[in-house]
């Protein structure tokens, strides 16, 4: 009974606080006055007074989270349902036959910018940058425009049955028996040394299965794709068909010389009928969309996602639901969220451009034009691959970044600990990479667990359950508000 009361008395005590603190900071951004640090540092003692009550009052810590719970239930957030709503809306519409699997075909990258930088206008953010939401770049790429490859008089489809390799030159080849080698083991490639003269080669994916445990690692390198097409041009043959369980798209900027071909282990080659690949070689544009959210203290905490992926071969989207739809979708449902409250921190939310192509969008947001000085961003939050979670979220850089990744531990376990969160070193997996580079602190979260469809034509939206997609976003913003 007492409990219940004192829990009432705070709970009102610190809803009126809060009311009168957003009131007050219209106010003064009314008057186009500083909210200076004395106001805040005030407000944030208050909190600590409370926190420091907690050590000697045993029932005020138990008190303090039930208020905690009562405000978040609230809250002016959008609830479970809206959340997951809003998300698949989000993630559907990126992945519609519209946006091309937002790649450089039909401009369908330039089509899924647009839609986030309407979204964010929507939501009442405002540009930072000199050139508005959206910043411009170029790279180096081999596009691969159209392939098509014709067996027993069946056109074969791209990503199920075959796949160009991301860095082949054009081809048009009809009529032609390839030679098949087996494994691209030493003693194999010798055999058929002499007798190649200029012709096409199948060898099947992988090594031996009876090299000792032992040996595996050293031979890693000669069995690897690269060592393969080394040993394809050294004995001179004209292509390089590669059998392979898992056909998985990428992106090269450039062109190598000799033209190589994935297919699908199971298919049976004998004669191929027709083999054409279309490509264009040079620079390519994209656009980061750069949205800003301005904040009590003038720090800035950036959070960002990719929106691109693989575009699309013939008639194969590649519509990356998990890979990076499901990202976007959770930036966008924070920003909506957030930017109706007046943050502590200034946010910067960007959605890169060509991460798939080797982090362009990020690599030229932080060596080349970063809207708002780099000394200003304090932290950054990266999201790729937020559709699933039923074995938990991985956390990139957590290892390396221990102070940053106890900001969100902490707050995952105030929640309840809705979230089983691992840890791993910083690596140059995705967009956060670069700000590191530059002594930011900063960790890339992917969720774990489901289906594996990384870079295939099977990455859809049915196939996510969004198992992390709520607690995550509760996680954020309460950090970030
Ligand atoms: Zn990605």
């Amino acid at each position: 009974m007492i409990i219940g009361l004192i829990n009432f008395f705070i709970v009102l005590l610190g809803r009126a606080l809060r009311f009168a603190h957003n009131e007050l900071l219209r106010v003064l951004l009314c008057f186009n006055l500083s909210v200076n640090s004395i106001y805040h540092n005030a407000f944030s003692a208050f909190f600590k007074i409370i926190k420091f009550s907690c050590h000697i009052v045993p029932f005020a810590s138990f008190t303090l989270i039930l208020s905690l719970a009562f405000f978040s239930l609230h809250s002016q957030y959008l609830d479970s349902l809206d959340i997951i709503k809003k998300a698949r809306f989000h993630i559907d519409t990126l992945c519609s036959n519209t946006f091309k699997g937002r790649g450089y075909i039909n401009n369908g990258h330039v089509l899924a910018a647009e839609y986030i930088k309407n979204q964010f206008t929507s939501y009442g953010l405002n540009p930072i940058c000199s050139t508005g939401m959206t910043q411009n770049f170029e790279f180096p790429l081999n596009l691969i425009q159209d392939a098509e490859l014709i067996i027993n008089q069946q056109k074969l489809i791209p990503s199920k049955d075959f796949l160009p390799a991301p860095h082949t030159p054009p081809v048009e080849m009809k009529n032609f028996t390839p030679k098949y080698i087996g494994l691209g083991s030493p003693e194999n490639w010798k055999k058929v040394s002499k007798g190649l003269h200029k012709q096409w080669v199948i060898i099947e994916d992988g090594m031996p299965n009876d090299i000792p445990e032992n040996l595996k690692d050293s031979l890693k390198k000669w069995y690897s794709t690269e060592n393969q097409i080394k040993q394809a041009k050294m004995y001179d043959a004209s292509g390089l068909i590669i059998k392979q369980k898992k056909l998985t798209h990428s992106f090269s900027a450039e062109p190598i010389g000799l033209p190589v071909l994935f297919i699908q282990e199971n298919l049976k080659i004998k004669k191929i009928d027709s083999y054409k690949v279309k490509t264009r070689t040079g620079n390519q544009f994209s656009q980061n969309i750069i949205a800003f959210q301005r904040g009590i203290v003038d720090s800035t905490i950036v959070v960002c996602g990719h929106y691109d992926h693989l575009g699309s071969i013939a008639e194969t989207v590649f519509k990356g639901a998990n890979d990076n739809a499901s990202g976007i979708a959770f930036l966008l449902v924070l920003a909506e969220q957030l930017a109706k409250i007046q943050t502590k921190y200034n946010i910067l939310w960007i959605a890169f451009g060509a991460e798939e192509t080797g982090l362009n969008g990020s690599l030229h947001y932080v060596m080349k034009n970063p809207c708002i000085p780099l000394e200003k961003v304090k932290f950054v939050f990266n999201f790729d691959l937020l559709g699933h979670g039923q074995d938990g979220v991985m956390a990139v850089g957590s290892k390396t970044y221990p102070d940053l990744f106890q900001i969100v531990t902490f707050t995952n376990e105030a929640l309840g600990k809705p979230i089983a969160f691992s840890e791993r070193p910083n690596a140059p997996n995705s967009d956060h990479y670069p700000f590191t580079l530059k002594n930011i602190p900063a960790l890339f979260f992917y969720t774990m667990g489901g289906p594996k469809h990384y870079h295939d034509y099977l990455d859809l939206p049915e196939g996510l359950e969004l198992t992390a997609f709520v607690s995550m976003q509760k996680i954020f913003l309460k950090i970030l508000e």
